[in-house]
């Protein structure tokens, strides 16, 4: 991110090393997920449930008859989409019954009981959407715009607020991850889908999920914090 080149910053802007940092964690969380889910790809639940059976049967218990349970192309690419009501499971763990896929079909099933039950994290975060989206996409153009003007501070600092409504949406996003693995983790040892071993392993597969979105956090909040020191205070400085 070359993008304050020419801007006075010609020598090496040792808050990058913020950015380098988040680069970082999001790497190593990613690895870990990816080498996890292999891993426990490979073990069979004694029960023989897919991912996607399981699926079903713990929305069933749930009382969640509205929900249908439908199979999405790549890989980790499983979510539960609120507006249509459907759960969307991915190659590896739809069909798949290794106790990997059925711990992530029932982190879905959290997701959609989070949504049956009126979870307020859950509806915070779906109102934040928008604003997440719009701050995400226009945050930088902003800045970038607001720099070119020479320091045009207004523009600049409505960038880096845009900016910060794109963090605290995946703050609120910690939290709705959490408490689905808590959910399925629950779920699964009191269904009799999986052993009491198996659910260990499921355990950690979702754990190693969760630590993806704090990485993600993280390293959306180094940015943030650099973005402040870059040009949070320029007014005072100039
Ligand atoms: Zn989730």
């Amino acid at each position: 991110m070359a993008l304050f080149y020419g801007y006075g910053y010609r020598y090496f802007d040792p808050t990058y090393l913020l950015v380098l940092i988040g680069v970082v964690l999001s790497l190593l969380a990613s690895a870990k997920v990816k080498s996890t889910f292999a891993k426990y790809s490979n073990v069979r639940s004694m029960s023989g449930y897919t991912g996607a059976q399981a699926a079903q049967r713990i929305l069933q218990n749930a009382g969640i008859y509205d929900v249908t349970v439908q199979h999405i192309s790549g890989n980790l690419t499983d979510h539960y989409d609120p507006r249509s009501k459907v759960l969307r499971l991915s190659d590896s763990v739809y069909g798949s019954t290794s106790v990997a896929a059925i711990g992530v079909a029932a982190h879905e099933c959290g997701h959609a009981i989070q949504h049956n039950k009126g979870y307020a994290p859950l509806k915070f975060r779906t109102t934040l959407v928008p604003v997440a989206n719009f701050g995400a996409t226009l945050s930088w153009p902003l800045i970038i715009i607001g720099i070119f003007l020479g320091g045009a501070q207004p523009l600049i600092t409505l960038g880096i607020l845009l900016f910060s409504a794109a963090v605290l949406f995946q703050l609120v996003t910690l939290p709705v991850e959490f408490n689905a693995s808590n959910r399925a983790v629950k779920i699964l040892a009191g269904s009799g889908i999986l052993a009491e071993n198996e659910v260990e392993k499921t355990r950690k597969v979702l754990s190693a999920a969760a630590l993806t979105y704090v990485a993600a956090a993280a390293a959306s909040i180094l940015q943030l914090l650099r973005l402040i020191i870059l040009f949070g205070g320029r007014r005072n400085r100039d």
